[in-house]
């Protein structure tokens, strides 16, 4: 990434939380985190966008779901559009996230679309590739990653460096199990091989960390060269951790 470029921490809080509970947790990380160190920003469940949007807003920290539709607008029950989020000034939306690719039959093709609603919508997609542990087991990580991406710079090749990519190994989100700073660092390095094939701006886009990413590892982690910044599950729901998390990539 370029020197010039604050890392970005993103916690993903998934299908967490309360209005009371997301209440405390912001309202004890609010006064801790200046732009001037690290961009934050909590991904949250969509319900809970407005009080966010009302707690957040002329703070240090930025807010953004997990999910968007890959339609623009109409009978789809039960999804939430691009135009939307934005109704409530999201920065940010996680795509294609193994959870969502595995639980809710997500292709690639699908990812790349929501990637596309989203910028569309000004709204900055977080694009999660990372390969099973069988996956990596028959070798297969670099050939599973790239066509995840693949899919989602050839349905948005022109604006490819508006994006983030975040690497999340499937094998270690929410199991405790980190990628080495040096397993990471490699397929970091991929990635972004692939993103500056397609863009003379690839050096701008973050590449996110996730994975089990905690206040022991997130320093290592972080002082890769190609890795951004982290996409935080568990640790950012634990107000010490998160912050750990932020010094380090500070
Ligand atoms: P984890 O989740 O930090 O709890 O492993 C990361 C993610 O799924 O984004």
């Amino acid at each position: 990434m370029g020197f010039h470029m604050k890392k970005l921490i993103v916690g993903n809080w998934k299908m967490n939380g309360d209005l009371a509970s997301n209440a405390a947790l912001l309202q004890t990380l609010m006064p801790k985190i200046t732009s001037a160190t690290c961009t934050v920003a909590v991904c949250v469940a969509a319900p809970y966008l407005a009080s966010v949007q009302a707690l957040l807003s002329g703070s240090a920290m930025q807010w953004g779901a997990q999910d968007v539709s890959q339609h623009e607008v109409g009978a789809y029950t039960g999804e939430v559009s691009a135009a939307m989020l934005r109704d409530f000034s999201a920065r940010y939306v996680i795509v294609g996230h193994s959870e969502r690719r595995q639980y809710h039959g997500e292709t690639d093709v699908h990812v790349a679309l929501k990637a596309q609603r989203a910028l569309a919508a000004g709204i900055t997609p977080i694009v999660c590739v990372g390969e099973t542990l069988a996956e990596r087991e028959l070798g297969q990580t670099e050939e599973i990653v790239k066509r995840q991406l693949a899919a989602v710079i050839h349905a948005n090749g022109h604006c490819i460096s508006e994006i983030v990519v975040a690497y999340e190994p499937v094998w270690a989100i929410g199991t405790g199990k980190t990628a080495s700073p040096e397993q990471a660092q490699h397929v970091h390095a991929v990635l972004r091989a692939q993103l500056r094939a397609a863009s003379a701006h690839a050096d701008k886009v973050h590449i996110l960390y996730g994975g089990s990413m905690n206040a022991a590892n997130a320093q290592q982690l972080l002082a890769q060269a190609d890795i951004d910044g982290g996409l935080v599950g568990g640790a950012s729901l634990k107000t010490a951790d998160f912050l750990s998390i932020i010094a380090a990539a500070s």
